[in-house]
């Protein structure tokens, strides 16, 4: 059976059902949000938040550790964690302590505080990449990371891996399509040129694309996640990240990994746990429990070449920074969180119950003899309806099942479970339990039970 040969008029019918319990069940997060359609675009605070699988978002009444409590008063085991803005746990108490002391002691001066030097140090340690700037989100620091990288190469474009995702980026939104032609992500809002004309893209694991790309030196950096986490998890097949720091070193290309998603490998990220070299690296959400932060590390040459060019303005209108970045609140969240939360010890744990997590779902889909797949990444596990997994964008784009997705995130969520709305993904944090897990376990193999 395949996921497409599913009983497709039964899971319509388990999903409307399933959407109907939702909604009788949920009546205060369903008159918030049809009361917010007056004034909010979209009835809600980011357009994004549109993605509910029950049809209107839930309302968050207090979210603490692994468990979230909507404004109708179900708690949930939440493996979203804010799709990685909490990995932390929601709410942990040593970044709440952090930044309720620096609130008190003012929000924004323009005058740095001696926690950044810390931070800085610490994601030094870590990421093994020396020096390091600040920003409010991933996205900002993706968008620096690739100016400095065009200043300091002088060449126009950038690499990006198809059905990837570094935040509203104008460069990323590109894909390859069936026929391999280089195209504009459908949807794209706005989009201020044809990002063709900035942008060279192939697809993940293929390095005779990449070499080819990059053989026309117009390249100034590829920016990547060493495992592709937005279009569900893409692992990198063996040898794959190798020959891509050695083909970005031979054309002179720079590498900037993105290690918001894949901090889930490990306290360094994937660039640690599997030994990349990266000349830049950025991050963002989940260093700073929560609270808005981003950051980006530079290798020691990166940065004395950027030094090394006094036409650069890198202090007032050139094009890199923001007045709020690396306030003194971000920077207490970022020290507190990496010093007491997301400690090195915090990954056993965590990966251990990602395993679990994957552990039970391999046993269902293999009881039901069902073609789905499992993806790990450290503490971060997914389910995939096709086998073999996806080896690249296009594979995983193929391989989406809206409905199926739907029906499986509406009636984890009727039974107290919350994956990420865009993906069958969960993340586990230093406050996930063994108890929360199998939680998960217990109804999604009901869930999939109802359906086969
Ligand atoms: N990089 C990656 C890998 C991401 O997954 C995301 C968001 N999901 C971003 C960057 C952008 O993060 P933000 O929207 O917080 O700027």
């Amino acid at each position: 059976m395949t996921a497409t040969a599913l009983d497709r008029r039964r899971l319509t019918d388990l999903l409307t059902a399933e959407r109907q319990r939702f909604a009788d069940g949920h009546p205060r997060s369903r008159d918030a949000y049809r009361a917010a359609r007056a004034n909010l675009f979209g009835g809600v605070p980011m357009t994004w938040m549109n993605k509910a699988a029950g049809g209107f978002p839930l309302y968050v009444d207090s979210a603490r550790g692994a468990h979230v409590r909507d404004l109708d008063g179900h708690e949930y085991v939440d493996f979203a964690l804010g799709d990685t803005g909490a990995m932390a746990g929601h709410a942990p108490a040593p970044t709440v302590e952090a930044v309720q002391r620096r609130l008190r002691d003012g929000l924004t001066t323009m005058m740095p505080t001696t926690d950044a030097a810390w931070v800085g140090a610490e994601l030094a340690r870590r990421f093994g990449l020396p020096l390091w700037s600040f920003s409010l989100t991933a996205t900002d620091a993706n968008r620096w990371a690739i100016r400095l990288a065009r200043a300091v190469t002088g060449r126009p474009k950038i690499l990006v891996f198809s059905y990837c995702y570094h935040g509203s980026v104008d460069e990323v939104l590109v894909k390859v399509d069936e026929q391999g032609r280089q195209v504009i992500r459908e949807g794209n809002v706005g989009a201020p040129v044809d990002p063709t004309t900035t942008t060279r893209v192939v697809e993940f694991n293929d390095a005779a694309a990449l070499e080819r790309e990059l053989s026309h030196g117009d390249v100034a950096c590829v920016l990547m996640e060493p495992a592709l986490t937005n279009i569900g998890i893409v692992l990198p097949e063996p040898g794959f990240l190798d020959t891509v720091r050695r083909l970005t070193r031979d054309t002179g290309t720079l590498l900037i990994n993105d290690e918001t998603h894949t901090l889930s490998a490990g306290p360094g990220g994937a660039t640690r746990a599997w030994s990349l070299q990266p000349d830049v690296l950025t991050i963002g959400k989940a260093i700073g429990g929560g609270v808005p932060c981003g950051a980006y590390g530079l290798s020691a040459e990166l940065a004395a070449r950027l030094e090394a060019m006094p036409d650069l303005d890198l202090i007032d209108m050139g094009g890199v920074g923001g007045t709020l970045a690396g306030n003194p609140v971000s920077v207490a969240a970022m020290r507190a969180t990496l010093e007491h939360v997301l400690t090195d010890d915090a990954w056993g744990p965590m990966t251990a119950l990602a395993d679990r997590f994957g552990d039970a779902v391999q046993q269902v889909v293999d009881r039901h003899g069902l073609p789905w797949t499992v993806s790990r990444l450290g503490a971060r596990v997914e389910y995939r309806f096709c086998d073999p997994a996806p080896r690249t964008g296009g594979e995983s784009a193929a391989a989406a099942d809206a409905e199926l997705e739907d029906y499986l995130h509406v009636y984890l969520a009727n039974r107290g479970v919350l994956l990420t709305p865009f993906h069958n993904m969960a993340l586990m944090s230093p406050a996930t339990t063994a108890a929360d897990v199998d939680r998960h376990t217990e109804v999604f193999s009901e869930a999939v039970g109802a359906l086969v």
